[in-house]
């Protein structure tokens, strides 16, 4: 892609705040985390809810999370023991079916009450009063309203829209063996989809199937259309010196940094109808609209950055990087709802060396596969609310000579799920790192 292509695609895209940091459900109280033993298990019926209550011989760090389908309610509680047979001695009723408990990380005790509907579950710690030492009280509350009625919306794909540069009559760069720029990002295009499509928890829509012109415009409309999360424009750089080699990522910007926005922004008569000639925002006010323009760019650029930033670091071990960092470029037009978005130099189709990787089906493959692992380690951070990657069940904290495998087993998960879920690539486990246990 030449720069003027470039620029014109950057101008183009623009991308959204969107993604939020995924939040685990439940409540919790913090104190130190101190050994503890539950000495009894006493439950009471109240008009509204059921109290049980836990006898403690310490205080103890607790987490309290309900689940749906089938609807329970999950107790953990750090560095506590509880002697064998003890939830026994809870009587079901018509709330709770059953109790369960089971050690957890060797240290932590867990306790699942399953339950014949949802509820409201609240926790509280007590202190020591009279006759009574440490009590930990759950109180599961009836849900009000249309219980019954509420069906558990499943956890959606993230959506990762992959544009194949050029296309049709427009055949992008040409390297010297005559390899158009368009068929190679098409191929790559259709391995990354396939790629992507094998992760749980993704879904990867091509912008464009098969070799035919597309205006820019129609291709963020298409993404757009598909409610795509994220975008990764694919293209092959070309360079007059043929020595040029490597990859490159580029991210929108659109503050002074670049030197040519600073230029544009310098021409005053013209820089507001360059920056805003395609948004259609209700407001005349000038500042209004530089405002709400930087503010909903500023939330993409950091995202498209970061997701930038995890490709890169993921090609790096199948091709030379051109430029190390993410790079900045162009400006943005506004466009909602915006998808953040990067646009992929995979490398220099100008240089013979890599003209014949580009052409290569394991080469290509292998740039797919980095692509995907990058773009599945910022969603494991970065899962937009409501999708699979952002529920988990609970965080984990990797100890020594963990593996995925043990991991996995312990918390009947599917391995691969919970590499999905967290990012994680053949034994990349770090003793310390908390790791979220999805839901299976
Ligand atoms: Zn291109």
């Amino acid at each position: 892609m030449i720069e003027t292509d470039r620029r014109k695609f950057l101008k183009s895209i623009a991308g959204l705040s969107g993604l939020a940091v995924s939040a685990v459900p439940g409540l919790a109280s913090a104190r130190g985390p101190v050994a503890a033993q539950v000495q009894d298990i006493r439950l009471s019926k109240n008009k509204n809810y059921i109290r049980l209550v836990f006898d403690l011989d310490g205080i103890a760090d607790h987490s309290l999370f309900a689940l749906q389908a089938p609807n329970r309610v999950v107790l953990d509680i750090k560095n506590t023991k509880m002697p064998h047979g003890m939830v026994d001695q809870v009587q079901a009723n018509s709330l709770i079916r059953s109790i369960r408990s089971g050690v957890r990380n060797d240290k932590d005790l867990r306790v699942v009450f399953d339950l014949s509907k949802d509820v409201s579950p609240r926790s509280f710690l007590l202190a020591p009063s009279g006759k009574s030492g440490h009590r930990l009280v759950i109180d599961l509350h009836n849900k009000k309203g249309r219980t019954a009625t509420i069906k558990k919306a499943s956890k959606r794909d993230v959506i990762i829209a992959i544009d194949a540069g050029h296309g049709g009559r427009d055949p992008g760069a040409t390297g010297r063996s005559g390899t158009h720029e368009k068929i190679i990002t098409l191929q790559i295009a259709k391995r990354l989809e396939k790629n992507i499509n094998q992760q749980r928890g993704m879904k990867a829509v091509l912008i464009r199937k098969n070799d035919r012109y597309m205006r820019l415009r129609d291709r963020i409309t298409k993404a757009r259309d598909y409610r795509a999360d994220m975008m990764i424009s694919l293209h092959a750089d070309s360079f007059p010196d043929p020595r040029a080699r490597g990859s490159s990522i580029y991210a929108l910007s659109v503050d002074g940094a670049s030197s040519e926005t600073a230029r544009m922004l310098a021409e005053k008569e013209n820089a507001a109808d360059i920056l805003f000639g395609d948004v259609n925002l209700a407001v005349d006010d000038q500042m209004v609209k530089e405002v709400l323009f930087d503010l909903s760019l500023t939330g993409t650029i950091e995202s498209s950055l970061d997701i930038g930033g995890e490709i890169l670091g993921q090609l790096k071990t199948v091709n030379r990087v051109h430029k190390k960092k993410v790079q900045q470029a162009g400006f943005a037009v506004l466009k909602a709802p915006n998808i953040p978005s990067v646009l992929l130099e995979t490398a220099f189709i100008s240089n013979p060396r890599e003209e014949k990787n580009l052409r290569s089906a394991s080469h290509q493959k292998k740039i797919a596969s980095a692509i995907t692992r990058g773009v599945s380690k910022y969603f494991s951070r970065k899962a937009p609310p409501g999708t699979w990657l952002a529920s988990s069940e609970c965080e984990y904290s990797v100890c020594d000579g963990d593996s995925v495998a043990a991991i996995a087993e312990k918390h009947q998960v599917n391995e691969s799920d919970l590499c999905a879920r967290n990012g994680l690539y053949a034994d990349n486990l770090l003793a310390g790192q908390v790791i979220k246990i999805p839901v299976s």
